[in-house]
């Protein structure tokens, strides 16, 4: 149902500036255009929606590689100035702008009164499933897209990794044990709440990752359902491969734009490094191409890849466990939506190490 925070969600979406970081995030933007004319053979002569066009840069691309029509959605009032881009392009024959959500349930939805071969959607939000777009595109599958039909990105995949974060530690908690040679350690409890009661989406290197990711969830835009999306479980298992002080847990993911079989015949085969070095196991010099063997194009969000505006979400403990060479690190993470807001999330993690247990709960707003 559309809600007051709905109203927020659109309206966030009504300033330039948000449309400007994702434009100008020139690994998210140019993989987008990369994926597309790479598949311009399904597109070419076709229909196509665009759930979520924005600015309405995707939709153009999709004209430019043919298609026939692309029907560009966005409930957010920026869907006037994409109007305009469009015409002052001279493809308003082609794309046709609709100003109103993708979902039935609501007042302002849009029709599309025909089936449509392709559907493009950029709705993955930090620690990908933050936002809830997904389920909008899931609605437009379900609505519009034929079978067979093309769905581009085709996959995605959260990750999760124990890291350490000794700078960071630093410079925002052991800086209050002195100050002018104060000791302000009074501040300590007060600063640690404040740096990291809250998921904090910040650019980390492959340094700080304390061992390979575990894959929290894999999502086939082909086959997943709304009510996956409302709770995802996972329960982990790390060995950290040095001896750190582990500060908490970073969330990363990649989509894939394979074609339409690829998600239907081949089981995803995770894009991983190839050779494990000693002490930094995700150092960029040791990754594969980003390319699956199907060579389906990857956007990833990886530490070791090219940062993108996503950059990374750090979940951090109030205090570090030191952790040895090969020590186990267990326990479980739940990501729910949150039942005040439904583009909140809420994240529970458990996590033992050296004989103690933690719970550490956090609201991403
Ligand atoms: N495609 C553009 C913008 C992506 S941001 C680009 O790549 O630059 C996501 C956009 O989806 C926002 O403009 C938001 O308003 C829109 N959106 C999210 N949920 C929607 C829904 N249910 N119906 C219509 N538009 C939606």
């Amino acid at each position: 149902p559309c809600t007051e925070f709905d109203k927020a969600y659109f309206n966030s979406y009504a300033h330039v500036g948000i449309h400007e970081e994702m434009i100008k995030d020139h690994v998210r933007t140019n993989t987008y255009r990369d994926a597309i004319f790479h598949h311009q053979s399904l597109i070419e002569g076709k229909v196509v929606v665009d759930v979520g066009c924005g600015t309405g840069i995707l939709s153009i691309f999709c004209a430019q590689a043919g298609a026939k029509r692309v029907y560009a959605v966005d409930a957010s009032d920026i869907a006037v100035q994409a109007n305009e881009v469009v015409k002052a392009n001279n493809l308003s024959d082609k794309v046709i702008v609709l100003h109103g959500r993708v979902e039935i349930e609501c007042i302002k939805d849009v029709e599309i009164n025909e089936e449509v071969d392709v559907i493009i959607s950029e709705w993955m939000g930090y620690m990908l499933l933050y936002e809830s777009m997904l389920g909008s595109v899931i609605t437009a599958r379900d609505r519009w897209l034929k079978h067979g039909g093309l769905i581009l990105p085709s996959n995605a995949t959260l990750y999760m990794a124990p890291v350490t974060h000794p700078d960071r530690y630093r410079e925002s908690i052991e800086f209050w044990r002195n100050v002018y040679g104060i000791d302000m350690s009074a501040m300590l409890p007060l600063a640690k709440q404040c740096a990291f009661e809250e998921p904090s989406v910040e650019t980390i290197s492959g340094e700080n990752v304390l061992t390979w990711p575990h894959v929290v969830k894999h999502v086939d835009c082909y086959t997943i359902t709304i009510d996956e999306l409302e709770s995802v479980t996972t329960t982990y298992k790390f060995r950290s491969m040095m001896r750190a002080p582990f500060h908490g847990f970073a969330f990363w993911f990649d989509v894939e734009f394979g074609g339409p079989a690829a998600s239907l015949i081949n089981p995803r085969v995770p894009v991983l490094p190839t050779v494990p070095s000693n002490n930094s196991p995700m150092d960029g010099s040791q990754r594969k191409k980003r390319t699956n063997p199907n060579e389906a194009l990857v956007l990833s969000t990886a530490p070791e890849d090219p940062p993108t505006h996503w950059q990374q979400t750090l979940i951090y403990f109030y205090d570090p466990i030191d952790v040895e060479q090969d020590q186990l690190i267990e326990g479980s993470a739940t990501l729910t939506q949150s039942k005040e807001n439904r583009r909140f999330m809420n994240i529970n993690l458990r996590y033992s190490s050296g004989g103690r247990s933690f719970v550490k709960e956090s609201v991403m707003r």
